[in-house]
Order: structure tokens, then sequence, then C-alpha cells
């Protein structure tokens, strides 16, 4: 049988030119060791060859392995000889035999504690997550960790994964889909013996995103007699999910209850500084190079989901190697408009008014008069430059906002903020900050 790298490759050549797979695909070979069920390793000989495939075919190549596998995979081309055997072209996906040991889950090797920035709004899932991974099975069993799309709950879950499979011991990683399949076709062949014996005879078992076992009973069943066997032998359980236990309708009392009975962490959506240290993590992970500003920039545009940030470095990346220029500010602005575009409709110039006033403490009437009070013009003038940075009015429509003669009043305002920005450090700092607070504000 061959790997599966080989079969999407496979796949690949019957969808691509002539030329390109025998110049460049074909000098792909799938690297299996570094490979996981969502990260699909390749190696290839040179540099040049690897940035031409990463920003010719990686998505399409990561779009096959959606195909194939059902699992999303980063692709990844690394310059180097791959370390397998030279049949490594053959290499056959491990299988489990009865008795035998499972092979190692499939964990993202990145997801790791090191790898996750602590803010207040996770701390204690990740302090409980630590806990875990150091007293598996005896402090909190089950660990039950609940919060928003993309704010690191798979991510943490996976890095106790990470610290016991690098430990020696048996871990699983499943969603629910995974375990109510492998139910269905162990049932199917008769096999259910194998079935509980993979399942109850693991150190840590990780169960991704339980919200789904909503209504499904006879999963609920079997997955109710998995939890005892393993929670009376002190092996560890750590569970996701979207809510809390008492909230996920369709799920039996037995299963809420049990699912509180260590405990239960949440993870609120990331302050912005968090998410800048997200975003510097991911760089580093990535080895993308951004400057501050381009950083504060991704953090203020993207909402609570972190999952944004990944597709936006790529993106950024992958535009930046294709035009051959470094991502500064106005690269990034110029790359990301349209995700953004859909954003600003919310913000309004009332908003911008009312949040500048607070800040700046003017009254926002004030803001709107004629008054020549300094402070005041020093407000109106910000409120200007914001609005038509963040708004899509238009000058006039500004003048007429801010009770102006005309828009050339507007464009003055403009010149005299672009003036004051260039030539005072602080007064820049302070406008952008106002700029993503805004940002921030109405994207809550
Ligand atoms: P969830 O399972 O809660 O939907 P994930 O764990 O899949 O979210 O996280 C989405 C992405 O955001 C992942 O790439 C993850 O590494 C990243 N991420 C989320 N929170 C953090 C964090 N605090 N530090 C570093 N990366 C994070
Ligand atoms: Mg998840």
């Amino acid at each position: 049988m061959n790997s599966i790298g080989t079969t999407i490759l496979q796949m690949l050549k019957n969808e691509i030119n002539e030329v390109d797979y025998q110049r460049y695909i074909k000098q792909l070979k799938f690297n299996i060791q570094e490979s996981r069920s969502d990260l699909a390793v390749f190696n290839v000989p040179n540099p040049l060859i690897a940035n031409w495939i990463r920003t010719k075919y990686a998505d399409k190549i990561s779009h096959l392995f959606e195909i194939k596998t059902g699992i999303k995979s980063t692709v990844t081309i690394s310059v180097g000889i791959t370390k397998t055997k030279p049949s490594s072209s053959n290499i056959t996906i491990p299988q489990q035999h009865v008795g035998e040991r499972p092979p190692l889950a499939l964990l993202n090797p990145s997801y790791t504690f090191n790898n996750f920035v602590v803010g207040g709004s996770n701390n204690f899932a990740y302090v409980a997550s630590k806990n875990v991974s150091e007293k598996p099975g005896i402090v909190y069993n089950p660990l039950f960790i609940y919060g928003g799309v993309g704010l690191g709950k798979t991510h943490l879950m996976q890095a106790v994964g990470n610290v016991m499979q690098a430990a020696g011991k048996i871990v699983i990683y499943t969603s629910v889909e995974q375990f109510l399949n492998d139910f269905v076709r162990h049932l199917h062949n008769n096999t259910m013996e194998r079935f509980k014996d993979k399942y109850r005879k693991c150190d840590l078992l990780l169960i991704d995103d339980i919200q789904f076992l909503s209504g499904k009973n006879q999963i609920q069943e079997e997955f109710f007699h998995t939890f005892e066997a393993l929670r009376n032998e002190n092996k560890q359980i750590i569970i996701t999910s979207d809510k809390h236990p008492k909230k996920i309708a369709g799920l039996e009392e037995r299963l809420k209850s049990r699912f509180e009975w260590g405990l239960v962490a949440d993870i609120q959506p990331p302050e912005l500084e968090t998410k800048i240290e997200i975003i510097h993590k991911k760089c580093e992970i990535s080895r993308v190079k951004l400057d501050r500003d381009v950083i504060n920039y991704v953090a203020t545009i993207i909402e609570n989901n972190t999952r944004e940030i990944e597709g936006i470095l790529s993106k950024l990346n992958a535009y930046s190697q294709l035009m051959g220029v470094d991502i500064n500010i106005e690269f990034a602005r110029n790359v990301l408009k349209e995700q953004i575009a859909e954003k600003r409709l919310n913000i309004t110039i009332d908003t911008i008014v009312d949040i500048v006033s607070k800040e700046l403490n003017v009254k926002a009437s004030e803001i709107r008069s004629k008054s020549r009070n300094s402070g005041i013009v020093y407000a109106r003038r910000v409120a200007i430059y914001l609005s038509r940075n963040l708004t899509p009015n238009s000058m006039p429509q500004l003048a007429h906002y801010f009770g102006m003669k005309d828009h050339t009043a507007v464009s003055h305002t403009m010149k005299k903020i672009h003036e004051m920005m260039k030539n005072d450090e602080d007064f820049k700092v302070k406008v952008d900050e106002l700029s993503n607070k805004i940002s921030v504000m109405t994207m809550e």
C-alpha cells in the first residue's frame, strides 16, 4: 500500500501539467516521520524548487489531503533529503493490530505549552492543562475545556498529549465523529472487543468538540462506558467543547454530571495584547518576519478567532514572495484590504466620535461644534482623520458631519494630521492606538 503522501502526489499528477510535474513535483518526497494527520511534510532537495512549489502548489496539495482524509492539513515543504529509507515512497501507514501497541496519536507537533501564549483570557485553562500534564489521572479527571472557536482548546489539549506521548504514554486524540466511525466499523466487523481494547487501554484520551455527542444516543452510551473504565483506572481524560457541559443540549444527565467531576475550565476571547503575542509566536514558528506595526495591525483586524492568523500570515508571505518585496504596513494594508472591508462597515463616525471623546476627554457635542479651543480642535482633527481611514465616508460627507465648510477643509485636516504624525512619534503612536481600539471595539 502506498503512503498517503504518495497517493496525494499521484492525485496531483493527474491534475497538473506534465512539465510542472516532471520538473518540480516529482522531486517531492513525503516525510512520513514528521507528518501528522493535520501536517503534511514533504522534502525537496533545493530551496528554489521548495519556494516554487510552496507558492504554486501548497494550497492544492493541502486541498487534496482534505479530500482524501477529511482533515485540513498544513503542507510544509522543507529543504533537505528525507531521512526515510530509499524505499520511502512506498511506506505504508502503520496499521493497528490486536494486542499491539497502537500507533502514535496524530498530534500537531507545534501545539506545545511553549508555543502557547498565556494571557488573562486563557490562563486558567493553561494552568489546568499544565497541571494535568504533570500529574495525569490525579489532579483533575476529566479536565473539561470550553470556549469559542479558535481560542486554543485543541492546542492546549494536544499540548498535554505531546508531553505525555514524549514520555512514552499511549495517547488517543479523537473527535466525536472519529469515535463514532470507529465504533460503527468495529460493530460492523464484529470486532467490538478491539474497539474496547483500544479506547480503554490508553493513558490519555483526548476527545475534541464533545458538543457533537448531542442527540447521538447510542454513542453516548458507548462513550459513557469508555469514560467510566478509564476513570476507574485513573487514566486521564481531556474533553473540549464550545460550551459548558450543563449547556450541551441532548446530552445524557449522567454524562453532564461526570464532565463536571474533575475541573471545568473556560477560555475567553484574547485581549489585544495576547493577540499581538500570539501573532509574534506564529511568525516565529512559520519564520515570517513582520514589523511591529504590521503585527499590531494584523491584531486589530482579526476577530476573536485566532485561527485567522495563520491564514493571514501565509497570505502575506505568499504575496511578498510572489512580488519579491518586504512586508511593510502599506503592503499589509493592501493585501488585506478585502478582509477588512466587510468589517469596516460596522464602524460609524458616531462610534469614532464617541470613542475619541472618551479617550481625549472632550464632549462628543464639542467635537462636532465649531469651537476653536485647542483641545477640542485636536480631538476633532483626530476624529476626522480616523473617520476618513476607518469608514467608507467621502470627504464631503465628513465635511457635512463635522459642520465644516466643504471637502477642502477635510482634506486640509488630513494633511495636517499626516504632518503631525510624521513629526511627532508620540502623537503617531497615540493615533494608531486609537485606531486599533476603535477597530477592536467595533468588532466585538
Ligand atoms: P479551538 O480548538 O479552540 O477552536 P485551536 O486550538 O484550534 O482553537 O486554535 C486555533 C489556532 O490558534 C491554532 O493555530 C492555535 O495554535 C492558535 N492559538 C490559539 N490560542 C493560542 C495561544 N494562546 N497561543 C498560541 N497560539 C494560539
Ligand atoms: Mg478545536
